[in-house]
């Protein structure tokens, strides 16, 4: 069995944690609402889709007026 070593690193690993501000991490954790799409949004991005489905929404609102099924 292991010891010593192990408890250390698992100490590093709370101090991290314990950095990773809430807002941060809640804000971090959304993902694109376009259906099939599970890419990560930025924390910068105050839009609910990833930056290609938001420019191809764009496209085609522009276009056709008409909304994605
Ligand atoms: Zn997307």
């Amino acid at each position: 069995m292991r010891s010593g070593n192990t408890d250390g690193e698992r100490v590093v690993a709370d101090r991290l944690v314990t950095w990773h501000r809430p807002v941060d991490a809640a804000r971090a954790g959304r993902v694109c609402s376009q259906a099939g799409c599970d890419t990560r949004l930025s924390i910068y991005n105050s839009t609910e889709r990833c930056a290609a489905h938001h420019q191809f929404v764009t496209i085609i609102q522009r276009s056709t007026g008409q909304r994605l099924a």
